[in-house]
């Protein structure tokens, strides 16, 4: 068991080919440090979202390895893991139950009052009040009454409640309206303070509010800096 607070994440030499296919990642080396918010940008394909299940554990690098605060994440027991590092999907789940349940899987113990506290922190009050039941509005199967930019925001919620010392978040890549898009800036702002976070961005907004952007190319970082020298 690590001890809590912003990690560092390494990658050394990380190589990946998932079962029977070629190499999707090649000598990756990067060093992130605790704290810092760093965007991956790159190309459909290029091995961004293989870099974020590499972090949680979905699986294990072929060649080299994966560290936070110094620690291969082989040794790192899973219980420790899940608790310390968070990643919210590309398509996140959502069930088809109420608002409330969907934001607190994952910590059923929450209550009302938190659940509310989480969205006022992340500035989604106002969202919160402009849905029909608030809380209890019903999502619909698979969310599907809510918008694709207000799914994201559950998803971020959701995390928020978890309180991850890294946040890996693989960013939707379908079209939000612009107050949702503001919406999902200023959650994603209160999400990461504090932490280290790795989000990669299909969003501009999201790669300019970041200290870092990361550009991958064909399973390389082929280039790292911030936003305004790329
Ligand atoms: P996108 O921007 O479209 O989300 P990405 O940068 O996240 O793309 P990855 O999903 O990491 O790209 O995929 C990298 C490569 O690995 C691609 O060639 C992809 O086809 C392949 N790949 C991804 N997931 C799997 C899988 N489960 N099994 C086999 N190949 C996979
Ligand atoms: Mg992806």
């Amino acid at each position: 068991t690590l001890p809590r607070g912003p990690i560092s994440v390494t990658f050394e030499d990380v190589g990946f080919a998932y079962p029977g296919g070629e190499p999707v990642l090649h000598d990756v080396d990067l060093t992130i440090e605790p704290r810092s918010r760093i965007a991956i940008v790159g190309e459909t394909g290029s091995g961004k979202s293989t870099l974020a299940k590499l972090l949680t554990r979905l699986m294990d690098p072929r060649d080299g390895r994966v560290l936070i605060d110094g620690t291969d994440l082989r040794d790192v027991r899973f219980s420790s893991l899940r608790e310390r590092v968070v990643l919210v999907p590309q398509e996140g789940f959502l069930f088809d139950e109420t608002l409330l349940e969907n934001i607190r899987f994952g910590r059923p113990d929450a209550t009302d009052e938190e659940v509310e506290l989480a969205l006022t922190e992340l500035g989604l009050d106002q969202w919160l009040e402009g849905l029909p039941q608030g809380l209890r509005t019903e999502v619909g199967q698979r969310g599907e009454s809510l918008s694709a930019g207000e799914r994201q925001l559950v998803a971020l919620a959701r995390a928020y409640l978890a309180d991850p010392d890294l946040l890996v978040l693989d960013e939707a890549t379908s079209a939000v309206d612009p107050s949702t898009e503001v919406r999902l800036q200023r959650a994603l702002e209160g999400l990461t303070r504090g932490r280290t976070s790795i989000a990669i961005a299909h969003r501009l907004s999201t790669a300019e509010a970041a200290d870092e952007v990361v550009v991958v190319d064909r399973g390389r970082i082929v280039q790292r800096g911030p936003h305004r020298e790329l």
